[in-house]
């Protein structure tokens, strides 16, 4: 297996799973992906039905990293996908199998179904991968003597996911920025409270945008980057998108008998790093009919694929919503997707995304390449506040069951999409609690709250407060690597 850059960078030369792992952007400013798909054969698809999750990962995975020795990628996934990880579960019976499928009941011929990605430590989907890429890290880091510095900015999920992937493992240390006071209680006890000694909370008198802007800053001065061996760890990465192809796998194997059947998934989407997993599963042969996109009104993405129209959003156009996880104004995965979509032409991709740099964006309406979506099974729809409210509450009477509000937009949206006879996949993305506020909202009563969890904002916190000033931070590292 090799890899090669959206932009066309480094064709001909050899780049193997592990050389990206650590690695962020190609060195073109395009993103990495295999210089083609691994196919799972019908004989291969039928074993892997009754696999265990942390085996069915390893069978994934190691189509994709052939340059790690069998054995240890099958203890790296069996250690990471246990029961004892994933144990935040609201059904006892279903932690050993880490994404439990949960049926809603049948609507317009359907049946709608939550894929529950969130019982991981932190609560939301992107435990799903990063507990992996902490344990990949781990492994690459040691066989290598080398160590590394994971510098980040979050508004909530990706830092509080990062940490708890990363604690207490060896050769990584997190510096983890986050805007002062402007974080729920729940999501900075979540981060804060962690004692492990290579995790560092600083929290930044300022907001999102000041955090990202010193992660820029910082990442730009190359001579200090080396030096003190920065990395990221953001929605870009390549082993974060193909940790998450596996759950397409284990949640169709859940909602069908036979390898016959086709089912559809409604995935909330920001930067199309979750979902751009479902179209890699479905470039492998994994049945999947449709792959509906839902937004908030964020609708960048809803945007491009009801009118080919790709339109990034300044800084004033972009809202601040009740489900943040999807506040984006731009998909930063989205260039992967492209790629396939204009078969695989480097030249046009570097083109479009000078565009998008230049122009803000493109439009691919004209073009016969944008009629080709629906080959790939894209759909799309958004979702508003009142609607979100309206699902949560809707779902709650009618299931019994509480919803979060990034998986409201998806049930949303998935209703707009119900095919007669095809079952539908909606992804949990994160659990309730997370979001209390639009709970209260929505049922007039507290969010269920997982065991573990009771008490935690009274847990001691660790952190340090630090001006918004690029230079003070990096001297913060350098102090402490
Ligand atoms: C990150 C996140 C999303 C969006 O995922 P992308 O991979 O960025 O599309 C949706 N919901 C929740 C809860 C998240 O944390």
């Amino acid at each position: 297996m090799n890899y090669i850059s959206t932009r066309g960078a480094g064709i001909g030369e050899r780049h193997t799973f592990s050389d990206i792992l650590l690695g962020g952007l190609a060195k073109d400013g395009g993103l990495y992906l295999p210089n083609e798909y691994p196919r799972v054969s019908p004989d291969e698809l039928a074993r892997w039905r009754t696999l265990s999750y942390a085996d069915l990962a390893f069978e994934v995975l190691s189509k994709f990293s052939d340059d790690i020795p069998a054995d240890e990628l099958r203890s790296l996934t069996r250690k990471t996908y246990t029961a004892q990880v994933y144990s935040n579960v609201r059904h006892e019976e279903s932690a050993a199998q880490i994404t439990p499928l949960k049926t809603l009941g049948v609507e317009n011929g359907t049946t709608l179904s939550l894929l529950e990605l969130s019982n991981g430590p932190t609560l939301a989907f992107k435990d799903m991968a990063m507990q992996l890429l902490g344990n990949l890290f781990e492994y690459t880091l040691a066989k290598h003597g080398e160590t590394l510095n994971i510098l980040g900015a979050t508004s909530g999920d990706t830092g509080s996911a990062a940490e708890y992937a990363m604690r207490g493992k060896t050769g990584v240390r997190v510096f983890m920025l986050s805007p002062h006071k402007k974080m729920s209680a729940f999501q900075t006890a979540q981060m804060f409270s962690l004692q492990d000694p290579n995790i560092f909370n600083l929290a930044v008198e300022g907001n999102f945008d000041n955090c990202q802007d010193i992660v820029k800053a910082v990442s730009n001065d190359h001579a200090f980057k080396a030096a003190h061996k920065i990395g990221t760890v953001n929605s870009i990465n390549w082993a974060r998108v193909v940790a998450q192809v596996v759950y397409y796998f284990k949640g169709y194997f859940a909602a069908t008998e036979s390898d016959d059947e086709r089912v559809s998934f409604t995935v909330p989407s920001g930067n199309f790093g979750n979902v751009c997993a479902g179209h890699i599963a479905r470039m492998m042969g994994l049945p999947i009919e449709q792959l509906v996109v839902a937004t908030n009104e964020n609708d960048v993405l809803d945007e491009f694929f009801r009118t080919g129209v790709y339109r990034v959003r300044g800084a004033s156009e972009t809202y601040h919503t009740t489900s943040p996880s999807m506040d984006i104004s731009k998909a930063s995965n989205f260039e992967r997707f492209v790629f396939d979509l204009l078969g695989r032409d480097p030249a046009r991709v570097l083109q479009l995304f000078r565009d998008v740099e230049e122009k803000g964006g493109f439009d691919l309406a004209a073009s016969g390449d944008f009629a080709r979506v629906k080959e790939f099974g894209f759909v799309s729809g958004r979702s508003s506040h009142a609607d979100r409210v309206d699902a949560i509450r809707d779902v709650f009477e009618r299931y019994d069951t509480m919803i979060d509000t990034h998986t409201a937009d998806g049930l949303k949206v998935a209703r707009e999409n119900l095919q007669p006879g095809v079952p539908m996949i909606v992804l949990e993305t994160a659990q309730p609690i997370k979001f209390g506020e639009t709970i209260r909202e929505a049922l007039l009563r507290e969010p269920e709250r997982p065991a573990a969890f009771i008490g935690l904002e009274k847990l001691p916190q660790k952190f340090d407060i630090v001006p918004a000033d690029a230079q003070v931070v990096k001297g913060y590292i350098a102090a402490r690597v």
